[in-house]
This record gives C-alpha cells, sequence and structure tokens, in this order.
C-alpha cells in the first residue's frame, strides 16, 4: 500500500507537465553520450573557421561514400552526394525513395563563430611593438578576447593568383597571439566606465612581435619590418597581400571536459559546431531515407547570414531545384513541401545569472535538445514563429523516439534577443522550428555544452532524417 500513488498523485502525474530533466537519463544513453563526444571535440578541435569545417566535414564525408554533386547525374535512392558553396559552406545530401518529390528533409546549422578578423590593412608598428588592427567577427564581449592565447588563420590570395593556408598558434611548439589587457594597478578609471566603453573595436590589437629587423641600416619600423621578413619566409608574401586575405584570431586552446564527473565540454565554438556535428553524423547515419536528406553547413549567421554563403543567398535553393529537375517536379515544389529543422544552439539557464532568464521557459544543461519555436526581440521581431503544428509534428517525433527534449525561450522578455538561419529558411516557404543544444556563456571564447545534450541532438536529426 505505501507504494500506492493517491488520487491526487495520480492526476497530477496525468495532467501537469513535470520536465524529467537528467535523471530520466538511462546508463546507456550517458555513455553512448560520452562516446559520442569523443568524436565531437576532434571535430570542435579542427573546424575554428567555415573554411576549416568545411575540409575536414569533406574528408570524413569522402570516407563515408559521398561524392561531388553532379547536376547532370542520375542518383538512385541511397546515393550520397556533396556539394561545396566558395569552400565556405557545405550541403550533405542522401538521396530518398521519393528523391525530392514530397519535399526534402533538412538540418541546416551555421559553421561560423564569433572572433577578430583582420583588416585590410592589419600590421602597423607603435612603441617598438608590431600590432594587428581587428574588426571583430559577430557578436562578442570584447574584453573577454583580452589575454588569451590566440591563434591566426586564414586563407592569402597573392598578387599572382596563387593562395596561402596559414595557421599560426595551434601547436604546443607554436608561438601564438595575444590581445593585451590593462593592468588594474591602473584601471580605475576603465573599470568606472560602462561595459561597452571599457573596452571597445579599436582597442582589440594583436600583439604580433617586438624584435627589430636586424642588421638594419636605420631605424624605420624595424619591428614590423622583421614581422614581414617572416611572413614572406614562410608564406611568400608581401604587406599588399593582406589586401586580398581572409584572417582571423581564435582561442588557441583545446576542448577540454568539464566538471568532476567529465558531464560538459568547454570549448570555442560550441555556436554551432555543437549542432552541425550531430546534423553531420546523422547524414552519414542515414541509408535509405524515404525523402532526400539534406544537411547544410552554412557560413555568416553570425552576421546576419548575408552574402552568397550565407543563408540568404540562393545556393541551397539551387542545389534543391537541381534535384528537382532530374525527379521531374518543379523545384518551388521541392521547396515548398520540405520541412526543416534549424539547428542551432539556445541559451542555457545560468544560476549566476538568473535575472536575465524566465526559469519557466529557459532551457537547462542535461534537460536534452531544446526547441526554440521563435526567438526574435521586443514582441518577437525578427524571428519565424512556428506553427502549433509543426511545433506538434516535432514534439510528436521526439516522444516517440524517447529523445529527451526541452523547450527554450531566449532570455527574458524584453532584455536583447538573438536570431536564427529559421526565418530566412521559412521565407522560402518551409516548415521549420530551431532544434539545438543548450550553451552556457555562449559567444564567449570558451563555451559550454552538456554531452548528453549533443548526443540528444544527433537522436533528434537522426529520427528527422528516418521519417517517414
Ligand atoms: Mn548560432
Ligand atoms: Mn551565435
Amino acid at each position: 500500500m505505501a507504494d500506492e500513488k493517491t488520487k491526487t498523485e495520480q492526476l497530477r502525474e496525468r495532467l501537469m507537465n513535470e520536465p524529467k530533466g537528467a535523471k530520466a537519463l538511462s546508463k546507456e544513453d550517458i555513455a553512448a553520450a560520452d562516446e559520442f563526444c569523443e568524436g565531437y571535440k576532434k571535430f570542435l578541435n579542427a573546424s575554428p573557421v567555415e573554411r576549416e569545417a568545411v575540409r575536414y566535414t569533406l574528408c570524413e564525408a569522402e570516407k563515408r561514400g559521398f561524392v561531388p554533386f553532379d547536376p547532370d547525374a542520375d542518383y538512385k535512392p541511397g546515393d550520397r552526394v556533396y556539394y561545396i558553396n566558395r569552400g565556405k559552406a557545405i550541403a550533405l545530401a542522401v538521396i530518398g525513395k521519393n528523391g525530392v518529390k514530397n519535399g526534402a528533409r533538412l538540418a541546416i546549422a551555421h559553421i561560423d563563430s564569433p572572433r577578430i578578423d583582420l583588416k585590410p590593412n592589419p600590421l602597423y608598428e607603435a612603441n617598438n611593438l608590431a600590432l594587428f588592427k581587428t574588426h571583430y567577427y559577430g557578436g562578442l564581449k570584447k574584453y573577454q578576447w583580452t589575454a588569451i592565447p590566440l591563434t591566426l588563420r586564414g586563407v592569402i590570395v597573392k598578387r599572382d593568383g596563387s593562395s596561402v593556408d596559414v595557421s599560426w598558434g595551434d601547436e604546443p611548439d607554436e608561438s601564438c597571439f595575444c590581445v593585451t589587457d590593462l593592468l588594474p594597478h591602473l584601471a580605475q578609471e576603465q573599470a568606472a566606465k560602462p561595459m561597452a566603453k571599457a573596452f571597445t573595436g579599436e582597442d582589440l590589437n594583436v600583439l604580433a612581435g617586438s624584435r627589430p629587423y636586424p642588421d638594419a641600416e636605420d631605424e624605420k619600423e624595424l619591428v614590423k619590418l622583421n614581422v614581414m621578413a617572416i611572413l614572406n619566409e614562410k608564406y611568400g608574401i608581401t604587406e599588399a597581400d593582406f589586401l586580398s586575405a581572409e584572417l582571423c584570431l581564435t582561442p588557441s586552446f583545446k576542448a577540454k571536459d568539464i566538471g568532476f564527473d567529465r558531464s560538459m565540454i568547454g570549448g570555442y565554438g560550441h555556436d554551432d559546431k555543437v549542432c552541425a556535428y550531430p546534423a553531420i553524423m546523422a547524414a552519414f547515419d542515414a541509408e535509405v531515407p524515404e525523402q532526400t536528406c539534406i544537411t547544410y553547413l552554412t557560413d555568416k549567421e553570425e552576421i546576419g547570414s548575408d552574402g552568397n554563403t550565407g543563408m540568404q543567398s540562393d545556393f541551397l535553393r539551387y542545389f534543391i531545384y537541381d534535384l528537382a529537375c532530374r525527379d521531374g517536379v518543379e523545384g518551388y515544389r521541392a521547396v515548398s513541401q520540405s520541412t526543416c529543422l534549424s539547428a542551432d544552439v539556445n541559451a542555457a539557464f545560468d544560476p549566476t545569472y538568473a535575472s536575465a532568464f524566465e526559469a519557466k521557459n529557459s532551457c537547462y544543461i542535461n534537460g536534452g535538445v531544446v526547441i526554440s519555436k521563435y526567438t526574435g526581440h521586443g514582441g518577437k521581431y525578427d524571428t519565424s514563429d512556428a506553427s502549433a503544428e509543426y511545433m506538434g509534428k516535432i514534439r510528436r517525433l521526439l516522444e516517440d523516439n524517447n529523445i529527451q527534449w526541452q523547450i527554450g525561450e531566449l532570455g527574458r522578455v524584453d532584455l536583447g534577443g538573438g536570431g536564427t538561419i529559421a526565418k530566412y529558411v521559412a521565407n522560402m516557404n518551409v516548415d521549420v522550428i530551431d532544434l539545438g543544444v543548450p550553451v552556457l556563456s555562449m559567444h564567449a571564447p570558451f563555451e559550454i555544452v552538456s554531452k548528453t545534450d549533443v548526443y540528444m541532438a544527433y537522436r533528434a536529426f537522426s529520427e528527422f532524417f528516418k521519417a517517414e
């Protein structure tokens, strides 16, 4: 009798929505998550910026039978293709039994992350130090990027048209770079300023050298000259080649488990590689799906998705048109019948900053994959608010497959806000909802996620691709 639930308890269980939380996870789920995240950490470490994420994804995809997409080729169910947009975005498609006649299944994540870009004329000398001028990329709290080791990475296109890849700072025996900060002893004026003014964009200058060029006949800018001599020797570039380059700085440190229980991962660029990786793995797992499944990794989300590698470009739409063409359907019909999971992160509730959140509608570390019905700001501006019908469909999919999930709104109403690529996909006349992983310290150089949440995202994309 002692175990029997009272009528009220039974009624409560039947009628009330009590999130089960991490306690509901099985030992098997936790073990599978830990294993899955070993692969994720490798991907994260290899993919700080979009070009590297594309290269790593391509390499893994080729190992699993993906071949370059040929618009004129014939494909049969189960065939696997990739389609790369200018080296910065990549689509992985597994052809379905119905092709795209009933639309495609889309999982779209972004592979750019907040960082510090070099300006076109970056290098200068001041007080016998060589420094880079920078322009930050995406929304970042500038002070977080001072006094941490940074790696220079990217590509330089030379005057003769040849290009050279740059990566300097990641290896243990390599030097790295740094933005300096003011010592607390002399920071009284700085400390009294509002945060936005205490450290400005033009203060994000990167230390790049301090020794003068040896055996010089004059004194003019010898530290800068020495840096150029080193770069010329290593990459064959001159200062003018910075004008046709994409170079940026990202943290030099690698991903690391967090906590005594190793339940979390700290690393740079979880937003949004933590959704990209599960979506990639779901594409790898898709064998012969009903509808053609496409994992698309896009660029430029952190700066508004503009440009030809961002989600506002027609690249993905034209890819679906090409697939539709060989299936004998109009491209717009294939697009209009497609459904999408916009795979992006949300802010996990942080007890230290509890007042920034509304506890009942926030997502939590270890709460599972998070669905954001809408994002935006100031009264649901600038967002795609997914329909109850589509939300219901995705909810059913998750619950039928025993995938731990939670709902999440980005912070409390009118505090700020943010957006994802969902609204651009919705504008293509596609049903779309945001589904991803909760993140602590989002947009910081070292962000935190939970391993089981990453795994649940993978399971969600896999089931979405498998569904009829
Ligand atoms: Mn994101
Ligand atoms: Mn972001």
